[in-house]
């Protein structure tokens, strides 16, 4: 027998579940036939697709059973099996290292919410809520040797040799007093028929019949097996033989979520290609939408055996957060995964999908505000993605995503900053580079205020990279209002004279500031403010060339700003009679400091900025 310890996250999450989810302990049945179905689902596609696993006769089947007085519940498939190393692999360790991650964090914000977790797959350790000893007793198909991991949740679990007639797993629990209150024929029958009724193997339950006398004395005890649940893949089913909570505990069982479904779209084609497609939308964007390993939300089925769940490609990445099922007619059986990505049926089932999705979100943006709110505040920002991913459906995209802006609180359309344009308005405008109230506050945006110009105010990280590919909307194109060229249009002609007379002071400035700056301008569309900083046409914008130096680009070439400054402001009128080198530096330091301050930039030498600053006061 040998001894393992559990990876330190598997001990984490133990210790999680345990204290978080405990008073929804009834799900560990749900995640343990989740298992069990996934396992049935890997050995029925391998025995079609692969000639090594052909030769296997296999009736797929969950079997439950439990006994009262020894306080066991035993939950068994013969689906597809581990052997050693995949007992090690599969419940000893967290692969997915956003996991990892999301765990570190999950530690310290559980604490404060609680639910927080419910929207974590939490699996298989799940069942330590009910237990204080597991035994999983397993034999992959296709080898003869059987094992058996044992663990009282802590902090360390067994693995020694066993015994097992057939391929597949059983996991005996070992209950808790508390635990015990499920070992009863109608605690578990309620518990299935309340998360697992479609799925889509029988499972049946194994309990003893007994009928007592007039006196209460037990006068037999038959065993009887029977199926519990319905056994069909729900997704085939008409959709009028379906109620709302068919769809929704499905979705859960599919989803490891705790909550309903915000809405799902079922749909059957019979066409050219033959397809159903069962999708959900989570009411809470899912714990990994953000991490690079996430897990995908879309199951492959052919013909109703599973292909894959674990696709990338079956969903555009902007879709990640959708969950759901894909069965196709016309692929066929045996279609290798890997080339899944090139396949033309499964393309075009994907880009209908798409299709459908969209005019999905858009009948909830016209017809139900209340989940539309709801699905906008946690998926605007995979959206905006597909902005820039999907140039075929751009301009419905277009429609759905919201900014924030100048002229309105909370979320703002595209097609409302087009009905709040000036007649004589030719772009739409927005500023990045910030969070909202330093963007806000910005004075590149005062001539556009002084006016009555909307700026859309784009405050999440990923705009300064997605808008400026996103191109136009309708007839508009989206114009950022940091850019060299943003003010051309603002109106305000160049004042000739003043040009001529603010000439030696921009010299001055230029000077002074020598190679910090790569151009130095007289501003029209100040107004308060001394000065601004702007980004020359076909450069980044300093802020983002800071942030992508903050994300490890360490050959980022250091981006120099223009500055632009307010001719008419006192501060630059003072530069007119001094020819006091020591005072000309101090004022174009603080020029260009304090604009790039104001827009949220990092300044290089802070030490200097005060000392010029405190010259400059006490002068
Ligand atoms: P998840 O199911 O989300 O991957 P779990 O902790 O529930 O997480 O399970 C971890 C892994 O253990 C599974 O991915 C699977 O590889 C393996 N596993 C669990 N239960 C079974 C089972 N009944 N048969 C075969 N493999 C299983």
């Amino acid at each position: 027998m040998a001894q393992h310890r559990f990876q330190t996250e598997v001990s984490q999450l133990l210790h999680l579940i345990i204290h978080s989810l405990y008073s929804n302990r009834e799900i560990f049945l749900r995640e343990l036939v989740s298992n069990a179905s996934d396992a049935l689902d890997k050995l029925k596609y391998l025995t079609v697709a692969d000639d090594l696993y052909k030769s296997i006769s296999f009736n797929p089947r969950i079997d439950l059973s439990f006994n009262k007085d020894a306080k066991t519940i035993t939950i068994a498939d013969n689906g597809i099996g581990m052997n050693e190393a995949d007992l090690v692999e599969s419940l000893g360790t967290i692969a997915r290292s956003g996991t990892k991650a999301f765990l570190e964090k999950l530690t310290e914000d559980v604490k404060k919410d609680s639910n927080l977790i419910g929207r974590f797959g939490v699996g298989f350790y799940s069942a330590f809520m009910v237990a204080d000893r597991i035994d999983v007793i397993s034999r992959k198909a296709g080898e003869t040797a059987a094992w058996k991991w044992s663990s009282d949740g802590k902090d360390s679990y067994d693995i020694e040799a066993a015994e097992r007639d057939t391929q597949g797993t059983t996991v005996i629990l070992h209950l808790t007093e508390e635990g015990a209150e499920y070992t009863n024929r109608w605690s578990i029958e309620d518990i299935i028929k309340r998360y697992s009724n479609h799925v889509a193997f029988p499972i049946y339950l194994t309990y003893d019949e007994k009928e007592y006398d007039n006196k209460g004395k037990e006068k037999s005890s038959k065993t009887k097996t029977e199926q519990i649940n319905s056994g069909t893949a729900l997704w085939r089913k008409a959709k009028s033989e379906l109620k709302e909570k068919d769809y929704a505990e499905f979705y859960k069982q599919l989803g490891h979520d705790g909550e309903d479904p915000l809405f799902y779209v079922h749909t059957k084609a019979e066409g050219t290609l033959e397809y159903t497609t069962l999708f959900y939308i989570p009411q809470k964007a899912p714990f990994d939408l953000y991490h690079a390993d996430y897990k995908p939300g879309v199951k492959l089925y052919v013909k109703r055996i599973f292909i894959t769940d674990d696709d990338k490609e079956l969903m555009p990445t902007w879709l990640r957060f959708v969950r759901g099922v894909i069965d196709s007619e016309d692929l066929p059986l045996n279609v290798s995964r890997e080339i899944l990505q090139q396949n033309k049926i499964l393309l075009n089932i994907r880009n209908a999908s798409v299709k459908k999705l969209l005019s999905e979100f858009k009948n909830l943006l016209e017809n139900n505000k209340e989940k539309w709110e709801t699905f906008i505040s946690q998926f605007n920002r995979p959206l905006k993605e597909g902005l820039y991913q999907d140039f075929a459906n751009r301009e419905q995209i277009q429609e759905l995503i919201r900014f924030k802006s100048t002229a309105a609180e909370g979320w703002t359309s595209l097609a409302d900053y087009a009905s709040r344009m000036k007649p004589d308005q030719k772009h739409i405008y927005y500023i990045t580079g910030g969070d909202e109230k330093t963007l806000k506050a910005s004075p590149l945006l005062e001539a556009y205020t002084a006016k009555g110009i909307e700026v859309l105010v784009m405050d999440d990280e990923i705009d300064d990279i997605i808008i400026p590919s996103a191109g136009k909307y309708k007839d508009w194109e989206l114009k950022a209002v940091n850019r060299a060229g943003a003010d051309e249009e603002l109106g305000e002609k160049q004042d000739k004279h003043a040009e001529k007379e603010i000439k030696p002071v921009i010299e001055k400035i230029k000077k002074a500031l020598g190679d910090r700056v790569k151009e130095v301008k007289l501003s029209r569309r100040l107004h308060d403010s001394p000065s601004c900083i702007v980004a020359d046409e076909n450069d980044p914008s300093i802020q983002m060339a800071q942030m992508l130096r903050a994300m490890g680009q360490t050959e980022m070439p250091d981006i120099k700003p223009i500055l632009e400054v307010n001719g008419e402001h006192p501060i630059v009128a003072k530069l007119k009679d001094t020819d006091d080198e020591q005072r000309i530096a101090d004022i174009a330091g603080v020029l260009l400091d304090q604009a790039l301050l104001v827009e949220g930039v990092k300044i290089k030498d802070p030490a200097d900025f005060v000392k010029r600053l405190n010259r400059l006061l006490a002068g």
